[in-house]
């Protein structure tokens, strides 16, 4: 229960309460954490700002960078503990918590080294003056951070947060955040000092809302669904805080006919069944030139029926859905779309011995979904994938951007000038051409367009995201 990082301590919230966590391969409850309410975002709030005012406010950016590569260096040194605990509590296959732990160390090596390397401007002027425009910390930063990848999310959000020298305040999902507690203590034992970074667990409408609704926040960064997005965006408007949403997408897979097969389909397969199809940027439509549609989407369909759920330990190519919410919010959706005749090409397996309880979802590739339908339009969140057909550039790149979501594209083509014409005219914040990245690595902006969402996570453009610019005017003459 003490699962609150206040000020450098560890604490039960005020209130006293706690929230189950359950495991999503069984449904068992195997641990609490604290649930965080309005009155412990108050001390946390006033915590950060403290840090600032004291200790943490006063290191250079040298020294934060210090402290962020020792943080990264304890995540490596724990590595194997910390994926455990997040296949656990997310349910993803062990080799994937992995790959996700070092991802998070990342994260510290990237803007640990990045920190002292943010340099301003000088302005020529008029003379007898100088001025110099010089970046500086929002100061208090409230972070949201959905349950997809716990780990990832902390790196994502809190890296660049700390090392351009603001004070946070993390609310992670209730619904995994194991990993991130574990990952806070460490950050603690690398120095970081009292409030730098403080922890509040609980629910989104209780101490997420709170948080996002603070007067004492300056700054926040929010990453889950549209609808949340925008509650996120009002709450802070009205203390006029600029905020960073990533609110997920729609994201197309577009084939030509002189695509390499061989190369792609694996890719396209991993790229929605990697996390059990719960990525922000997974690649959800596969849209394929009418010339090589049945042979494409026919590859895809017998790779699809190889792909294994199961649990961690059996570290097959997907887990389960991470909760009962979810698992019903998925099962739906194929339910549906199945009941309204879209034609199911093929299923991947639930492995033997899975738990019957557990939140196993078989993924299914749907083929000659209708433009109009809900499966081609909405954000499953599931390993889901809807094919259809297109004829030729102008009609990919209509139904590439029919969707009201706008944060990665795949192109698959070996015609050069296409390429560069298809990535010109994609409205997504990323574009991957004959590869895909979900994401891709920390050194890659990554955000979103329409109602994907604003702002930049990741590479050096969160570093200015995470401050803001002051000039100064000097006068000499
Ligand atoms: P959610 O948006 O409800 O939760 C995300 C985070 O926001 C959690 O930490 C939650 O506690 C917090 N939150 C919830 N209500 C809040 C509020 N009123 N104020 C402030 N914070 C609040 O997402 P969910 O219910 O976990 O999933 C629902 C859908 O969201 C999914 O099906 C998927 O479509 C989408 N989603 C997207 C991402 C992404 O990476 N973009 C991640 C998770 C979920």
């Amino acid at each position: 229960m003490q699962t609150l990082l206040i000020n450098g301590k560890w604490v039960a919230p005020v209130a006293g309460e706690a929230i189950d966590v359950i495991n999503p391969c069984n449904a068992e409850v195997y641990d609490t954490i604290g649930r965080g309410r309005a009155e412990d975002i108050d001390l946390a709030v006033a915590a950060a700002q403290g840090a600032l005012d004291g200790a943490w406010g006063k290191l250079t950016a040298a020294e934060r960078g210090r402290i962020m590569l020792k943080f990264g260096q304890k995540i490596l040194d724990n590595a194997e503990e910390l994926a455990q605990i997040e296949a656990l509590d997310t349910g993803k296959p062990i080799t994937v918590a992995r790959n996700d732990i070092v991802a998070v160390a990342r994260y510290f090596e990237y803007y640990g080294g990045a920190a002292d390397k943010v340099h301003g401007q000088t302005i020529p002027y008029m003379n007898g003056y100088n001025v110099s425009v010089v970046r500086v910390p929002h100061g208090v930063t409230a972070h949201i951070i959905p349950w997809n990848y716990p780990a990832q999310m902390f790196g994502r959000t809190i890296a660049p947060a700390i090392a351009m020298g603001n004070a946070c305040v993390l609310k992670p999902s209730e619904d995994a955040c194991m990993s991130v507690i574990r990952l806070v203590q460490l950050g603690q034992e690398a120095g970081l000092p009292a409030g730098a970074l403080n922890l509040v667990t609980g629910y989104g409408h209780e101490a997420g809302a709170a948080l996002t609704a603070h007067t004492g926040i300056n700054f926040a960064t929010f990453t889950g669904s549209p609808e949340v997005g925008v509650m996120v965006q009002e709450a802070t408007a009205r203390n006029h805080v600029p905020c960073v949403l990533e609110l997920g997408g729609k994201s197309p897979q577009i084939v030509f006919d002189d695509v390499d097969m061989d190369k792609a389909v694996p890719v396209i397969v991993k790229a929605i069944t990697q996390n059990a199809g719960q990525t922000c940027s997974a690649g959800s439509r596969l849209l394929v030139q009418e010339g090589i549609y049945e042979e494409f989407v026919g590859r895809v369909a017998a790779a699809f029926a190889k792909v294994k759920v199961g649990t961690p330990e059996m570290d097959f190519d997907c887990g389960p859905i991470v909760n009962r919410k979810q698992f019903v919010r998925v099962s739906g959706f194929i339910a549906e779309a199945v009941a309204s005749g879209v034609p199911v090409l093929a299923q991947g397996q639930l492995a033997e011995g899975v738990s019957a309880d557990g939140y196993f979802v078989a993924p299914t590739l749907f083929g000659a979904v209708p433009r109009d339908h809900k499966l081609a339009c909405k954000e499953v969140f599931g390993p889901v994938l809807s094919a259809m057909s297109f004829t030729d550039e102008e009609d990919a790149v209509r139904l590439a951007n029919a969707t009201e979501y706008g944060l990665v594209s795949g192109i698959w083509t070996e015609n050069g000038s296409r390429q560069s014409r298809m990535a010109q005219r994609m409205i997504s914040g990323q574009v991957f051409i004959n590869c895909y990245g979900a994401g891709g690595g920390v050194e890659l902006p990554f955000g979103g367009m329409k109602k994907s969402g604003h702002g930049r996570e990741k590479g050096f453009v969160a570093l200015e995201e995470m401050s803001t610019t002051k000039t100064v005017v000097q006068y000499f003459g």
